[in-house]
């Protein structure tokens, strides 16, 4: 439903608490002004005349070391994001004294010489082996994150097919809808089914009114709520059912948790370039874990001709979102991927599956209203009534449910220490809905005896 757009500037002067409470906040087309959980601010501090040098290391050297320890402590009772916060790049601290950017084309050197790309081509070829595609005909680069992996998978679809139209599931996340607002696309938001999944026969429908123009859809291989698996196969069913040639569609599949995932769990479907997918991104914080937010993102060399231009500046190319790009990031994935192997990283996908069926149990066990899809490591129920419990756990909620993602760094005894505490946030809310009945109850008793007595 399109509401009236209402400028910010007036938004802010109806509501005269926003600007008290969130001047600085980027406000959304529609919707309420968001004025809780406001950020705090660590002034920055300025030399003063009246504080010694020394003291002044010592202030700010404080400030850090209460921050880290902010940081353990919010590390530690993490549930909510599909982060992997288990990892240790120790061994490259002596990084940080360097400005490493892969400015421009993984491929092709720029004259900037800091950067990484040996690390970046390396990593690359590894995700190429990993969704089937041959070397020489891909093309991919190290995002700053999955959005960035969305954002460019959309674009490529869009510069192949000018006039196509995208299709995403309403359970689809935020960025490739952003995408389409971005390159001002017509997009059509597909109905799930209660697992979260793209209802097929939805997708069907609208693909078969609007078959004048091509198709660029996304696939989702994990939601980011429910963890659902769009029917890669089904898709390129229906896609054939309603007319549609390799040569008037365009999928891109955002896998930015589960993409990582599922290529190692044996029963589960395949995304591959075998098939006639367009790109396939992830995340790099997500699954594999990193000290900063970074993704993948793979496509095939042929589709990217569409959106590259030498610039002569970097003497390089220009095919990615970003301009500038985070050296440091491909050396985190090479040095984990290399670590752990792919038997390790197998093994990390099949104790956080099993990891998340034991949460279930326990949950379902504990009288809590639980769902687990086959094919996810997420955990979604009830969402719990006490807000101070949801951000103790950091639990993404939506409505009325909430989830928790079990990643490597989720122990046993990490998810039985989160269960009894929401049990005991439960039995709080209980009892103090008895509490209030029984008092209300005693009032109005106490009023019928004084009435009884006049
Ligand atoms: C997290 C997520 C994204 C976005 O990834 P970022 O790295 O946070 O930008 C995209 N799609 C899905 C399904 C996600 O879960």
């Amino acid at each position: 439903m399109k509401q009236d757009k209402v400028l910010r500037s007036q938004r802010i002067k109806d509501n005269s608490n926003a600007v008290a409470i969130a001047p600085y906040q980027a406000l959304g087309v529609c919707g309420p002004i968001i004025t809780h959980h406001r950020a705090a601010a660590l002034d920055v501090l300025e030399p003063c005349p009246n504080m010694s040098e020394e003291d002044r290391l010592s202030a700010i050297h404080e400030v850090l070391q209460k921050y880290q320890k902010k940081l353990a402590e919010r590390t530690n009772h993490h549930m909510g994001y599909p982060y992997n916060l288990d990892f240790d790049f120790g061994a490259l601290e002596g990084l940080n004294k360097f400005s490493i950017n892969n400015l421009g084309d993984p491929f092709i050197e720029s004259n900037y010489g800091v950067h990484s790309r040996e690390f970046e081509v390396g990593v690359l070829n590894w995700f190429a082996r990993l969704w089937e595609i041959e070397q020489e005909e891909y093309w991919g680069y190290i995002t700053n994150c999955g959005t960035e992996g969305n954002l460019h998978g959309i674009l490529v679809g869009r510069e192949n097919h000018p006039d196509g139209i995208l299709y995403a599931s309403r359970e689809t996340h935020y960025s490739v809808f952003k995408a389409a607002r971005m390159y001002r696309m017509d997009a059509e938001k597909v109905d799930t089914l209660e697992s979260g999944e793209i209802d097929y026969e939805d997708l069907k429908a609208r693909l078969a009114a609007n078959s004048a123009r091509p198709a660029i859809i996304n696939v989702n291989i994990g939601t980011t709520v429910k963890g659902a698996v769009d029917d890669l196969d089904r898709v390129l069913d229906i896609l054939t059912e309603t007319g549609y040639t390799e040569d008037r569609f365009y999928i891109h599949c955002d896998g930015a948790l589960f993409g990582m995932m599922m290529p190692f769990i044996k029963e589960a479907p395949m995304v591959s370039f075998k098939k006639p997918i367009g790109s396939v991104s992830v995340s790099g914080h997500k699954f594999v874990g990193a000290p900063v937010p970074c993704g993948v993102t793979i496509t095939r060399m042929r589709y990217v001709m569409a959106l590259s231009s030498d610039v002569e500046y970097l003497n390089s190319r220009d095919a990615t979102i970003m301009g500038s790009r985070n050296g440091h990031a491909p050396i985190y994935l090479w040095y984990t991927l290399t670590l752990k192997g792919y038997e390790g990283i197998r093994q990390d996908v099949e104790r956080c599956m099993r990891n998340a069926h034991i949460l279930k149990v326990m949950l379902e066990q504990c009288g809590i209203k639980t769902m687990l899809n086959d094919l996810s490591n997420t955990v979604v129920f009830e969402r719990p009534r006490e807000e101070a419990f949801v951000r103790k756990w950091q639990l993404a909620c939506e409505g009325d449910i909430a989830h928790v993602v079990v990643m490597p760094n989720i122990t046993i005894d990490k998810l039985e220490e989160f269960v009894q505490d929401y049990v005991n946030s439960r039995a709080r809310v209980s009892i103090a809905a008895a509490k209030r009945i029984a008092s209300e109850a005693r009032a109005a008793e106490a009023s019928e005896g004084s009435d009884a007595e006049c």
